[in-house]
């Protein structure tokens, strides 16, 4: 084996060329460090050999033999298909690109080890592109697994593992292995937790011993797998800590409780808050009065009464002489909030003199400057609007308590925008995040381990569960005589149009043609149209006549689904629901139970479902809770995609899955406050390790 080839001048350079260098690069490999990390996604089996007649279905194996008959066919399409002959039977193998040089090598009387998965063939028992090469006789097994690594065009999984071998050589020769694989965990916490020692792990791996259980390997339950994915999740809680503590230490308003206000709103509400409700605003009430800023995230489901929560919140600030502002993510939703709190705290806030402010991205210029100068010398104590909050024109007198109501549209950045707003004083303002739908538990742990959570498990009383239907698009007709039907009788309904990802444009269009369609079938109901391209004041027009049940049927494009809020209306069509995500599906359907009236929802699909919507439509149509929709939502399209906007700036997990580490999770929790508090050099090693520069995401 050749050594090093003496490019390691460098402190942790371990790549022999430029262009491996850069190929590295685009794997996210920079140093010997990231290079260590990357492990291998499988390992294959190259330790025996399987008697052709023997091999095991449906399993990669490895088999030798050789060929005696090779030919280059034309159908159906191009391809080399040679048999190889192991003295128990013969076996067919089919490559369908190939090289000529491959053609030529596989001839008749070569000997070959094939690795591969055997399925029945047309000829018979075949391989289709097995991992195949040239040996002689008696050649040597592999003494144990072979890691199979993540590639890059260009460079290959072997061409990695001998990159890796490499430099473990060099590790061990060179004693620097304590430098770059040294441990970061102290003692204590390694036998608490029954950690395996790390660059033990790493070596493993890379390296699996001949022993080595190929079952824990693949399902990466080995302990040396889960050495690595606690230090993984450690890092993360860690930087989640920190950062949650160093949010901590700024100073913010102490807002007390002064019982006034909120026990005048509550005795003036129609019904009774929920105990989930009560609780969660006794946690916000205790935050704010508390002199460093609140970071709360408040989920529920769709309709378990959030808003009244964060109207509590907002009475809590007035009564201490501070702004709060509210953001919703649609001007839609922000419409909504401004009537429903002006509704519920308007003849709370007149006799003390102040009102609630809106603004708007469309507002007319008079209007927003009076409303500019309301916030700033703080006669508007109270303001909603979209990200136009944040904006630079906008001037808080005092801004105490900033609230975010679906969060998840939301980019970090803005959230943070929003908090500094209140920065004219010293202090920052408290801030409450509020979900749209559950959070599953493992993410709430992990990505957002960097707020205190408050959790309402219950719907207020009365509801009756939404009904799901799904019916295939070929009964559009019956689906339509039954909304008819229906909204003759006096009931309300929605008619959600596809969701048009590629083109707003085209989204625009179908909703005016089904506005069209459906007008011209009902003739004798009052139809109503939204959509994203109404101005403010028109979108709040429509949604306002729709309420007051001036229009019996609302045509609408995704826009409406947030947060809206009409109890009367009792059934939804959503068509091509097929397109839509989890969340959104039921984020809409939630549109509709707000009443006492029985509701349904009418999933209207196009043919054929890909096997993916059709587990959607499955889900959805099984379930009602939106705890065990998000946990669903989670396992189908991974952390990724369902934190949305927030993953910006958040280190992606890597090697732990939230799934199935649970257990990890919660010890790597219990870890992390530990190190904080007795071991913080620890804590700073292992974060420097894990995160490095990625770590500046603690300083915003
Ligand atoms: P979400 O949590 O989805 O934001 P909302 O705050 O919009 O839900 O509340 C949904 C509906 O339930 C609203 O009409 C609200 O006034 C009503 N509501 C809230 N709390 C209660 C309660 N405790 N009892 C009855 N109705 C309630
Ligand atoms: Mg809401």
């Amino acid at each position: 084996m050749k050594h090093n080839t003496g490019v390691d001048s460098t402190p942790g350079a371990c790549f022999t060329s430029r262009i491996v260098q850069e190929k590295l690069a685009r794997l996210g490999i920079t140093n010997e460090f990231d290079l260590l990390l990357h492990l291998p996604l499988r390992y294959e089996d190259e330790t025996h050999l399987y008697p052709i007649n023997d091999l095991p279905e449906n399993k990669t194996a490895q088999v030798e033999g050789v060929i005696i008959h090779s030919e280059v066919m034309y159908r159906p399409r191009r391809q080399l298909v040679c048999q190889v002959e192991d003295g128990s039977g013969i076996l067919f193998m089919r490559f369908l690109n190939f090289y000529g040089s491959q053609a030529k090598a596989y001839a008749p009387g070569a000997r070959v080890r094939l690795l591969g998965e055997v399925r029945p063939g047309f000829f018979g028992a075949e391989m289709v592109h097995p991992k195949c090469r040239i040996v002689h006789e008696g050649e040597p097994l592999a003494d144990a697994l072979t890691p199979v690594y993540p590639a890059t065009a260009g460079l290959s999984s072997e061409t990695i593992r001998k990159l890796v071998r490499r430099t473990l050589q060099r590790l061990a020769a060179s004693g620097k292995r304590q430098s770059t694989l040294a441990e970061t965990l102290p003692d204590t916490i390694l036998r608490h937790y029954r950690l395996q020692d790390f660059s033990d792990s790493v070596i493993f791996l890379h390296q699996p011993l001949p022993d080595a259980s190929a079952a824990l390997l693949q399902e990466r339950t080995h302990p040396a797998w889960r050495r690595i994915k606690f230090d993984e999740l450690l890092a993360q809680q860690l930087s989640m800590r920190l950062h949650y503590r160093q949010r901590r230490s700024h100073s913010a308003s102490a807002l007390l409780n002064k019982n006034k206000l909120t026990n005048a709103l509550l005795e003036s509400l129609p019904f009774k808050l929920t105990s989930g409700q009560e609780k969660a605003f006794a946690e916000i009430s205790r935050d704010l009065a508390a002199s460093y800023p609140m970071q709360r995230l408040l989920q529920g489901d769709v309709g378990c009464g959030k808003t009244i929560v964060a109207a509590l919140a907002v009475l809590q600030a007035i009564e201490n002489d501070c702004q709060a502002a509210l953001m919703a993510p649609t001007e839609i939703l922000a419409e909504q909030h401004h009537q429903k709190l002006s509704g519920w705290l308007g003849p709370l806030l007149a006799p003390l003199g102040v009102t609630i402010a809106r603004l708007s991205g469309n507002q007319k210029k008079k209007q927003r400057e009076a409303a500019l100068a309301d916030i700033a010398e703080g006669r508007a104590m109270l303001v909603i609007g979209t990200h136009a909050l944040f904006q630079e024109q906008v001037e808080f007198n005092r801004l105490g308590l900033a609230i975010i109501d679906e969060q998840h549209r939301f980019g970090v950045h803005q959230r943070l925008a929003l908090r500094m707003k209140g920065a004219k004083t010293d202090s920052v303002p408290h801030q409450l995040m509020m979900s749209a739908t559950p959070i599953p538990r493992t993410l709430s742990m992990s990505y957002y381990a960097d707020l205190d959570m408050s959790v309402i498990t219950e719907l207020p009383p009365g509801r009756t569960e939404v009904l799901t239907k799904l019916v295939a698009d070929t009964r559009r007709d019956e689906v339509t005589a039954r909304i008819q039907e229906a909204c003759r009788a006096g009931k309300q309904a929605y008619w959600v149009c596809p969701l048009i990802e590629e083109s707003d444009a085209l989204q625009l269009k179908t909703a005016l043609e089904t506005y069209e369609t459906l007008g011209l079938t009902f003739r004798e109901l009052k139809i109503g149209l939204v959509h994203g391209r109404l101005s403010a004041q028109e979108k709040s027009a429509v949604m306002e006549s729709f309420k007051q049940g001036e229009i019996q049927l609302l045509v609408a494009t995704t826009v409406i689904e947030v947060g809206v809020d009409v109890p009367n209306a009792s059934l939804m069509v959503i068509e091509h629901a097929e397109r839509m995500g989890l969340s959104q599906l039921h984020q809409l359907r939630g549109r509709v139970g707000r009443g006492a009236e029985a509701s349904i929802c009418i999933l209207l699909y196009q043919k054929p479902l890909s096997a993916a919507a059709q587990e959607r439509l499955k889900i959805i149509f099984e379930h009602n809770d939106g705890f065990e929709i998000a946990r669903q939502d989670l396992r189908l399209r991974g952390p990724g995609e369902f934190l949305g906007a927030r993953q910006s700036g958040i280190p992606m997990l890597r090697f732990a899955d939230l799934e199935y580490d649970g257990d990890l999770l919660d010890n790597a929790r219990t870890a992390a406050e530990e190190l904080l508090r007795d071991h913080p050099e620890a804590a700073n090693r292992h974060l420097q390790r894990w995160l490095g520069r990625k770590s500046e995401y603690l300083r915003v």
